[in-house]
């Protein structure tokens, strides 16, 4: 990939050294109650890119020294089956974190599934008692891409205090914990979103651009003040016709190489945000455990 001027901000390099960083406290936390942290990921139904996302985190979960336990469910699974499985994880002690992978099918409540997790367990951070705490300024379990977002944030910029940081997207996900996360930071924060008028002159006065909408490149250098921080958390499969017939390639919702003309920094799709999240998980995985059984560790 190549940039004209902007500092291609590296999210694999970072991610890798921050489950680095976890290394210490998955021995210590092995130690001591006498196995390593422990995930459980629910997978329903055959959705390509779930189970690409599923194959990752268990892949990278093990690399760490923790347990990854998988429990695939057919995609006619009913609602009454699946929060039975949660109940059992809920209460079954060797297990640290549940990650229910999302999206659910059509069928089944997502709302209602999550909100029978363990918010002890809730490792993705969507359940409200966890989004409640984020809101309040309490400590959680912190959504991962949000989180993941902060991190490179502060990675590249260093203090973030008195930033002018816009989120395009205010989805429960992304957009509000970012938002919620960003003025923790003392950032000065703007969530735009499709009702939004005049987003670009929103956009264009922002110190910290992050994009998160699901919209493939829609996010011009126009958009972008010069100097910018440009986070891009979309992740979009559009076709490329270039590298055969039916083939796709990942596009995020900024367009990389206009961006890439004024902004300072920009994170590239893949390889940016995309292995934050997955760090992210492992990092909340530990804390899960470390905080269900009291062991103290290098980080809250
Ligand atoms: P949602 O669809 O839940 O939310 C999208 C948001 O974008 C909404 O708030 C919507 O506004 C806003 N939006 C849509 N169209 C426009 C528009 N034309 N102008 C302005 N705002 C618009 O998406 P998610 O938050 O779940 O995900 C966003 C993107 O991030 C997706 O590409 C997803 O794949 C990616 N993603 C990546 C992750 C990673 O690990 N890197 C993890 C999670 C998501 P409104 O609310 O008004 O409808």
């Amino acid at each position: 990939m190549s940039s004209n001027n902007a500092n291609i901000i590296d999210g694999k390099a970072f991610s890798n050294h921050l489950i680095e960083t976890l290394i210490p406290d998955i021995k210590t936390i092995s130690n001591i109650i006498g196995r390593p942290p422990t995930l459980a990921v629910i997978l329903v139904g055959e959705d390509s890119a779930s189970q690409v996302y599923v194959r990752n985190k268990i892949r990278q979960t093990e690399a760490a020294g923790m347990i990854s336990i998988e429990h695939r469910l057919s995609a006619d699974t009913d609602e009454k089956t699946l929060l039975a499985q949660v109940k059992a994880l809920n209460d079954d002690d060797k297990i640290d974190g549940i990650l229910v992978q999302l999206p659910l099918p059509k069928h089944i409540n997502e709302h209602s599934v999550i909100q029978a997790i363990n918010p002890e367990k809730d490792v993705d951070g969507f359940h409200v008692v966890n989004a409640g705490k984020l809101a309040t300024g309490l400590a959680g379990l912190v959504p991962c891409t949000p989180l993941g977002c902060v991190l490179l944030l502060r990675e590249t910029l260093g203090d973030l205090s008195g930033f002018n940081a816009v989120i395009i997207g205010r989805s429960n996900i992304v957009g509000k914990p970012l938002g919620q996360l960003l003025l923790a930071e003392n950032a000065s924060v703007t969530i735009v979103h499709s009702r939004t008028k005049n987003i670009e002159d929103l956009t264009s006065q922002a110190d910290i651009l992050i994009a998160a909408i699901g919209r493939p490149e829609m996010v011009k250098s126009s958009w972008i003040k010069k100097g910018a921080c440009v986070i891009d958390v979309g992740i979009n499969r559009i076709p490329a016709p270039e590298k055969g017939v039916g083939k796709f390639r990942l596009v995020g919702d900024v367009d990389f190489a206009q961006a890439c003309l004024v902004a300072d920094s920009i994170t590239p799709v893949p390889g940016g945000v995309g292995p934050m999240t997955i760090s992210c998980l492992l990092r909340n995985t530990v804390l899960a455990a470390a905080q269900r059984k009291g062991v103290e560790i290098g980080f809250k």
